[in-house]
C-alpha cells in the first residue's frame, strides 16, 4: 500500500552531509518527495510503498555518515499528495523553541589532508580547506539552522568553481557551508610586533622562519589565538614564559605525528585514540627522560600536555619543520582566550614577535581540550573545542535550567528536554575578562538552542561572582533561582553521566566548596540522589590561616595541621619544614589561629594534599591552583604498597576521618631520611585506604554499593586508580566523571540535573 509520511530526524543532522546523504539513500528505492533542514533537525517528506518506506528508515539509522548523530525520530503518516521525485527544498527557519543540535569543529580529514599536499590539487597548501567531514563548526556558527549566512564564512562568496562543488550532490563539498579556496575564501597574513603587515612574502613560510629563528609567535587557531614558539629551543621558551607572566604552569605542544610524540613522551593505547580523535584534544602523557623538548615546557611536572595538528594551516606550519612548537593559549594568565585579530594585535605586542592571522572571524571562542587517560578511560580536565556544543544526553525530561557553575575553571549548563549543554570551558570568573565570557556564553548558547529558562541554579556560595550573576538576572526577570551545594552538585554530576538515578556514595574530593555549615568543605563522603543529599562523613576540620592565602601558600595549611596536633611544641619538631620558616611569623600563625582571625576552619583534601607536600618539602608556595599536589603526585615511587595509620570515629551522625596519625607517621619518616617520593606514595596510599574504609562503613549502614567520585582531588591518577581498584576489591561498582570535568567544570552538569528534576 502507497503512503506519504512525514519524518523530523533529530540529533547532530545539519552541517555533517545528511541532506546529500539521504538524497543518494532515495535513489536505491521508488521513493519520491523531499527533504529539509529546519529548526527541529532534518525534515523529510516521503510517498511510497509502505515496506520501501520501513526498510528507507532502517537505511538512515544505519548508513549515518560519519560525523551525523540522531538522537530522535518522529514519523506522522500523511495523506498522498502525489510528489514526483525528490528533491532538496529551502530550509525552514520559522519555528521558534525548536531545536537543532550543532557540531563541534572537526580537524581536518584524510581527505582534504591529502589534497592540501598535493601540487596538482586547486587547494594546494591553500590553509582553509575543509569539506562536509571536517573543517570548523561551532567556532563559526551564529545562529541556526547552519547554513553559510549564519556563519562567519557570510562575507566569502564563492567563486563558480566552489559554488559548483557546493551544488554538487555528488561531491565531497555538497553543502559545506565554510567552502573556499585561494580565490575566494579567507587569507592569511602576517604582521610584524608593531602591527605592521609584512608584504611580499609568503605568510606561512615566513612565519615558519621566524619560528625558526626562535622567535615567538601569536598563531590564530580555530576557536582562538596560540603563542607559538620553537619548543626544543630552551631560551626562546623561557623567554616566553617570563613575557607570558607564567612562573612555572606547563605549557601545551602540537607535533605532526605519534611517531615525533613517541621522541619524547610516552603514548599508550587509549592515549594514541585520543590523540588521533577528531576532536584532536590535548593529551596528558607521560614525559620521557633527556628529551630534545626545553625543560622550560613544564617544570617539575612529569607529564606533557601534547597534541596533533588539527587545521590545515597547522599542518602547513609545523610539517617538515618542526619536533614540537609550544601552542599554549594566546591569553594572559586567567583571562579568555584572545580570538580577534585586532584585540591579539593590541594586547599580545609585547609577547610576540609576530602575528599570523587571517580574515574568517572566530565567532565562538574555545579553548584547547585537555585530557588525561585514567584507569584505561578519558577523563576531562578541561572540555571545549572539538566537544561543545555537543550535549549530555539523559533518559528522563529535565525543566529548562540555566546553571551557572561555580568559580574557578567555570562552565555554564543549559537544560531542555533530555539534553544538557554544557559550555565551553570559561575560566576563572574573578577575572573581569572570564566574567564577560561567561555572559556572552550564556547568551550565544541561549540563543543557539532557543533557552528559555523556568530556573536559574547557583553555587551555594553567596561570593561566587555567578551566584550574585543568579540572583541578579533571577530578580530581574522573575525566575526562580536554585542554590545547590558545591559538593553535592560535583556527584550529581558525575552520577547523571554514568545514567545513575538512585542513591549512591558519594565521594567529593576538592580544594574548596562552600558548606552547609557556613565552612570550607571538600573532603565530602555524601548520600545522594537528584532528590536530595546527606552529608555523612568528611575529613576532620583544620584551620587555614590566612583564608585564601594559605590556598596561595600550602606551608600555612601545613602549619595549621601540626598546630592543631602538637600545640606549641609544633615549632620545636626537628624537621625541615620547622628549621625552614620564620619562627616570628609562626607565633603569628599560632595567634590567628587561637583568636580564630581569619583562619577559617576547613575539610578540604585537596588542602590535606597541599599540607603533606609542603611538609615534606615539596612546595611550600604555589604559582597556580592544585600546583603542590602535582608535583607531589610526579614524584610518587612506584610499587610501594605501604600507607599511614589514620583513624575514623563517629560524631552525631558524621563519620570524621582524623589525619593525626598521618602527620605523625610522616614525621617519624621524615626523622629517619625516607625519601620524599616514598612518602608521597606512602600518603597517596592511605587517603585510597581511608577512603576505602570510609565506604565500607557506610556501605554497613546503607546497603548501597554505587560510589561516585568526582571532584578536582581526582585529576590526579595515581590517587584514583588506587582508589578505584581499592574499593572494586571491596566489591564496590565505582564510577568516575568522563563526559564533564571532575573540577569545578563539571559543577554546572550537577547543578542542572538537580535544579532541573525539582
Ligand atoms: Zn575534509
Ligand atoms: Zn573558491
Ligand atoms: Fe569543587
Amino acid at each position: 500500500m502507497k503512503i506519504r509520511e512525514n519524518i523530523i530526524i533529530k540529533g547532530i543532522v545539519q552541517g555533517v552531509g545528511f541532506r546529500p546523504f539521504i538524497h543518494k539513500l532515495i535513489k536505491n528505492y521508488n521513493l519520491s518527495g523531499w527533504v529539509l533542514n529546519s529548526n527541529q533537525g532534518v525534515e523529510i517528506e516521503v510517498e511510497g510503498e509502505e515496506e520501501e518506506l520501513d526498510s528507507l528508515i532502517d537505511d538512515i539509522k544505519e548508513k549515518l555518515p560519519p560525523l551525523a548523530r540522531i538522537e530522535e525520530i518522529e514519523i506522522v503518516k500523511l495523506p498522498l499528495v502525489g510528489y514526483k521525485g525528490f528533491f532538496i527544498k529551502k530550509s525552514k527557519t520559522k519555528e521558534e523553541n525548536s531545536l537543532v543540535l550543532v557540531s563541534p569543529d572537526i580537524s581536518i580529514c584524510k581527505d582534504c589532508l591529502q589534497e592540501l599536499f598535493d601540487s596538482q590539487n586547486r587547494r594546494f597548501r591553500y590553509p582553509f580547506i575543509n569539506c562536509t567531514n571536517c573543517g570548523p563548526r561551532f567556532t563559526i556558527i551564529k545562529d541556526i539552522p547552519y547554513d553559510r549566512e549564519k556563519t562567519t564564512m557570510s562575507v566569502f562568496k564563492m567563486c563558480p568553481q566552489c559554488q559548483n562543488e557546493y551544488d554538487n550532490l555528488e561531491d565531497r563539498r555538497y553543502h559545506a557551508q565554510p567552502n573556499a579556496c585561494a580565490h575566494c575564501g579567507p587569507q592569511v597574513f602576517i604582521y610584524n610586533r608593531d602591527g605592521k603587515i609584512i608584504e611580499n612574502v609568503n605568510p606561512i613560510e615566513q612565519a615558519v622562519k621566524f619560528l625558526k629563528e626562535g622567535k615567538i609567535g601569536a598563531i590564530k587557531g580555530l576557536g582562538g589565538f596560540h603563542l607559538a614558539c620553537d619548543a626544543t629551543n630552551d631560551q626562546t621558551v623561557l623567554r616566553l614564559r617570563n613575557l607570558k607572566k607564567r612562573e612555572a604552569k606547563p605549557f601545551a605542544l602540537m607535533s605532526l605525528n605519534l611517531e615525533k610524540i613517541e621522541q619524547y613522551c610516552e603514548v599508550e593505547k587509549e592515549e594514541r585514540e585520543q590523540l588521533e580523535s577528531r576532536a584532536r584534544p590535548i593529551v596528558l602523557l607521560k614525559k620521557k627522560r633527556d628529551s630534545i623538548i626545553s625543560s622550560f615546557v613544564a617544570p617539575n611536572n612529569n607529564y606533557l600536555g601534547v597534541m596533533l595538528p588539527y587545521t590545515p594551516l597547522h599542518y602547513l606550519l609545523i610539517k617538515d619543520n618542526f619536533s614540537a612548537l609550544v601552542m599554549t593559549s594566546g591569553n594572559f594568565s586567567e583571562d579568555p582566550i584572545i580570538c580577534d585579530n585586532q584585540e591579539a594585535l593590541e594586547k599580545l605586542d609585547k609577547v610576540v614577535d609576530f602575528f599570523l592571522l587571517y580574515n574568517r572571524d572566530i565567532f565562538n571562542r574555545c579553548d584547547d581540550s585537555i585530557i588525561k587517560i585514567m584507569n584505561h578511560h578519558s577523563v576531562f580536565f578541561r572540555r571545549a573545542r572539538g566537544y561543545v556544543p555537543d550535549p549530555i544526553t539523559i533518559d528522563f525530561r529535565l525543566k529548562e535550567v540555566l546553571a551557572v557553575g561555580a568559580e574557578l575553571k567555570n562552565t555554564i549548563c543549559f537544560s531542555k528536554g533530555r539534553y544538557i549543554f554544557p559550555s565551553q570551558y570559561l575560566g576563572d570568573l574573578k577575572n573581569l575578562g572570564a566574567l564577560d565570557f561567561f555572559k556572552e556564553s550564556i547568551e550565544k548558547l541561549g540563543k543557539i538552542f532557543r533557552m528559555n529558562p523556568q530556573i536559574i541554579a547557583c553555587d551555594l556560595h553567596p561570593d561566587y561572582l555567578s551566584t550574585k550573576y543568579a540572583e541578579e538576572i533571577g530578580a530581574k526577570r522573575g525566575i526562580e533561582v536554585v542554590k545547590i551545594q558545591h559538593h553535592y552538585a560535583h556527584i550529581a554530576s558525575c552520577m547523571v553521566e554514568n545514567d545513575i538515578r538512585e542513591r549512591v556514595i558519594g565521594v567529593a574530593y576538592d580544594g574548596t566548596g562552600y558548606g552547609d555549615d557556613g565552612k570550607i568543605w571538600g573532603g565530602e563522603f555524601l548520600l545522594c540522589d537528584f532528590k536530595k543529599y546527606f552529608r555523612i562523613g568528611h575529613l576532620r576540620y583544620s584551620p587555614l590561616p590566612g583564608g585564601d592565602k594559605a590556598i596561595a601558600e600550602p606551608w600555612r595549611v601545613a602549619y595549621g595541621y601540626l598546630y592543631s596536633i602538637y600545640g606549641k611544641k609544633a615549632k620545636e619538631l626537628r624537621i625541615d619544614f620547622i628549621q625552614r620558616q620564620n619562627h616570628n611569623i609562626l607565633s603569628i600563625i599560632e595567634k590567628m589561629i587561637d583568636q580564630k582571625i581569619n583562619s577559617p576552619l576547613t575539610s578540604s583534601c585537596g588542602r590535606l594534599f597541599d599540607a603533606i607536600s609542603a611538609l615534606i618539602g615539596v612546595r611550600d608556595k604555589v604559582s597556580y591552583e592544585g600546583q603542590a599536589a602535582m608535583e607531589m603526585e610526579a614524584i610518587c615511587v612506584s610499587g610501594i604498597e605501604e600507607g599511614y595509620k589514620f583513624d575514623i570515629y563517629k560524631e552525631n551522625k558524621e563519620f570524621i576521618i582524623n589525619p593525626e596519625n598521618i602527620f605523625k607517621e610522616i614525621i617519624c619518616d621524615l626523622k629517619n631520611g625516607a625519601s620524599k617520593g616514598v612518602i608521597a606514595a606512602k600518603f597517596h596510599n592511605t587517603v585510597a585506604d581511608f577512603t576505602g574504609d570510609l565506604c565500607v562503613k557506610i556501605r554497613e549502614i546503607t546497603n548501597l554499593n554505587k560510589v561516585a567520585l568526582s571532584g578536582g582531588v581526582f585529576q590526579n591518577r595515581y590517587l584514583t586508580e588506587r582508589i578505584i581498584s581499592h574499593l572494586e576489591k571491596e566489591g564496590f561498582q565505582v564510577y568516575i566523571q568522563r563526559k564533564v570535568p571532575p573540577n569545578d567544570g563539571g559543577i554546572s552538569l550537577g547543578q542542572a540535573v538537580i535544579a532541573g528534576s525539582k
